[in-house]
């Protein structure tokens, strides 16, 4: 489908045919798996736009074209899991330069920053909620870039992408913008001013928790050229399969996105009247203290609910244990419903003082909530927090 005519097109509509045409040669309507690695030349250096798969692959640039066009994008880049296309993204930036990022990311981006590229940059971890602290770090260091995370990850902190992008030009940095938790159909950070979106592709793109990946998206010609030569050079390159999975997955991303939606609001709402627990973080409570934020820049809230929960960690472990329909696993974003333990688990490469600081404390819980029935979720909620008490 030719771009001009995606732009119109309403996000339900382009994840199902930006990058979902029928093959030109048979009229298939699946898009073919192009499970090769070549492609032959018919003279030397003569070719259809594909030499090798590093490189480009037809599956992966169907899925390309169609995470480009759901966020507003010109440019995407897939590759072969979130965490390789921040890797890539680094190696875009000259040595030595300042990155302030959000103080409450993934853990394994804070990995990243602070085990592998901590030798290369120069990392400062900053509230992005709190624009005054951040602003004067700002005029202090002078990064290059700033790193983004809303919401956040687990505590599900909002930063006003608007506010923070507007900072960032100001003082002519770059901005990225991880929005994995919302996805590109609650909220699109180019169009409130981002010159960069990261995904995992992983959770909600995918919805299947059966494929890693990773996926940039950008209106800036000269840093995707960068980024995609690094793909090329280092190789974190999707497979045709997995970016086939993807491009199945990511068709049901809207009816996926407001049966979590749906279901998160419920289960919140649970929660926060449940005697049993303490305080409840979604961004679609009125209690949230950025729930105005949320409204203004998001078009829905999401599947994801923290919480902590009344009692100490032997409390918290017995609640995890007596869990049925919500698995005890890392990751988010499938179709089914799962239950993590921050501190033991995402979090675990997070020094302690570092999480206390935050709050990501021994009672805090993790949920993404799935698709299933939500009064069987509940109920299992309702039976594990009566269990636990024994
Ligand atoms: N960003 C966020 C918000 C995540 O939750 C994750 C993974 O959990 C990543 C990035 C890393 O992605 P991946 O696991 O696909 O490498």
């Amino acid at each position: 489908m030719a771009k001009t005519d995606t732009k119109k097109l309403n996000k339900a509509t382009k994840a199902i045919h930006v990058g979902g045409h029928p093959d030109k040669e048979t009229g298939a309507i699946m898009p073919p798996i192009y499970q090769t690695t070549t492609y032959a030349q018919s003279s030397p250096g003569v070719h259809k736009g594909y030499e090798y798969t590093r490189s480009h692959n037809p599956t992966r640039t169907r899925l390309e074209d169609c995470l480009a066009s759901l966020e507003n994008a010109k440019y995407a880049l897939v590759t072969a899991s979130g965490l390789s296309v921040t890797t890539l993204m680094m190696h875009a930036l000259p040595m030595g330069s300042t990155i302030l990022c959000g103080d409450d990311v993934y853990g394994g981006t804070y990995r990243l920053f602070t085990t592998v590229f901590q030798k290369v940059h120069n990392f400062i971890f900053v509230d992005t909620t709190n624009l005054k602290e951040l602003e004067e770090k700002i005029i202090k260091h002078k990064p290059t870039l700033l790193w983004v995370e809303s919401p956040t990850n687990p505590l599900l902190k909002i930063t006003d992408l608007t506010k923070i992008t507007t900072l960032a030009k100001k003082y002519k940095a770059m901005s990225v913008v991880d929005n994995t938790f919302m996805s590109p159909y609650f909220q699109n950070p180019i169009d409130l001013g981002a010159d960069v979106v990261m995904h995992s592709m992983t959770k909600y793109i995918n919805g299947h928790s059966d494929v890693l990946g990773g996926a940039m998206m950008t209106n800036n010609k000269s840093f995707y050229k960068k980024v995609w030569t690094l793909q090329n050079s280092i190789g974190p390159s999707s497979s045709p399969f997995d970016s086939w999975l993807v491009l199945r997955g990511v068709k049901t991303l809207a009816v996926r996105m407001e049966a979590h939606q749906k279901n998160a609001k419920r289960i919140a709402q649970f929660l926060e009247g449940h005697k049993d627990v303490e305080l409840v973080y979604y961004p679609g409570l009125k209690s949230h203290p950025q729930h105005n934020i949320a409204k203004k820049q998001m078009s829905g809230f999401g599947g994801m609910i923290s919480f902590l929960l009344k009692g100490d960690i032997k409390r918290s472990k017995k609640f995890l244990s007596k869990v049925k329909l919500f698995a005890l696993a890392e990751s988010l974003g499938g179709v089914e419903s799962l239950i993590g333990h921050p501190v033991t688990m995402t979090h675990a490469s997070v020094p302690k003082n570092i999480r206390d600081e935050l709050g990501i404390t021994d009672n805090l819980i993790r949920l993404s909530v799935g698709i299933e029935h939500v009064d069987d979720l509940i109920s299992d909620l309702e039976q594990a927090l009566q269990a636990s008490k024994k």
